[in-house]
């Protein structure tokens, strides 16, 4: 069995049922730094009606996922990739500011290939993925989670880093220096063989865009075909809504694609 999915009264990286917590879509430390004590609006990337929601503080539930995670999931197994996403997001924060390559800071002096800090960021995108999956009741590829919670050190994670197109339009145009966003989940399908072949997601934080995905092996999307057939269903109908809406380049941009990948 290549993926796991649990009930919302299960915490959905372990399975374990005691003690859940809400985990955040975008890191509550990350947040305050960004915003400080500014109000907060939330909505959420590329949907076209911008529905905005004013969260009263970075504890908000608006700013939480639905699905729980078990305490020791959210402490001793994922905290060490929860620290190095800040040191992580203020490297890379600090070359965007200056128009450097944000993805200089993959020198070997601050991340060797392979090591547990490098990893540890990976880490952390790995869990907001499985979050994602799990709150539209999808299966997570056991792997995946057994990642984010330091089980093994099978990275799968793909990292592309950009400018939000949204920040960059809302800064120049009203002045607006302060925001974030996650794109929620994103599946990416075959037009030919209609078999889903990646999940992705994003976050925003400031002007720093994070777009990160999985493929899927071809034995996991044989498994997905025998057993989750509802999931593709719901993929499948999701995407054929998505054409009659027909996305605009702008909703794409701002989870990070282009026309070619939709
Ligand atoms: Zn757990």
């Amino acid at each position: 069995m290549y993926f796991q999915q649990f009930p919302v009264t299960k915490c959905c990286l372990c399975g374990n049922s005691e003690n859940l917590t809400g985990e955040h879509k975008i890191k509550a430390a990350a947040l305050r730094k960004e915003f400080g004590k500014e109000p907060l609006m939330v909505g959420v990337s590329g949907e076209s009606n911008r529905a905005m929601k004013l969260a009263q503080s970075v504890k908000s539930k608006h700013l939480k996922f639905k699905v729980r995670i078990c305490e020791t999931c959210n402490t001793s197994r994922t905290q060490q990739a929860d620290r190095e996403f800040d040191r992580f997001h203020g490297l890379v924060a600090e070359r965007v500011k200056n128009n450097q390559d944000p993805l200089s800071v993959f020198s070997p002096e601050l991340y060797l290939e392979g090591g547990d800090s490098y990893l540890n960021i990976f880490r952390y995108f790995a869990k907001l993925l499985c979050c994602h999956i799990a709150e539209v009741d999808g299966p997570i590829p056991t792997t995946l989670a057994e990642f984010a919670i330091s089980r093994n050190s099978l990275n799968r994670i793909w990292l592309e880093i950009k400018v939000d197109p949204f920040f960059s339009h809302a800064s120049s145009n009203f002045g607006v220096d302060q925001y974030a966003a996650h794109g929620g989940l994103i599946v990416n399908g075959d037009k030919n063989t209609k078999e889903l072949n990646a999940y992705r997601s994003t976050i925003t934080i400031g002007p720093v865009l994070y777009v990160f995905h999985i493929c899927l092996e071809t034995f996991e999307k044989e498994e997905l075909q025998k057993i989750y057939p509802d999931f593709l269903t719901l993929c499948k109908a999701k995407f054929e809504q998505a054409k009659s809406n027909q996305a605009s380049d702008w909703d794409l941009a701002q989870v990070g694609m282009n026309t070619n990948d939709a």
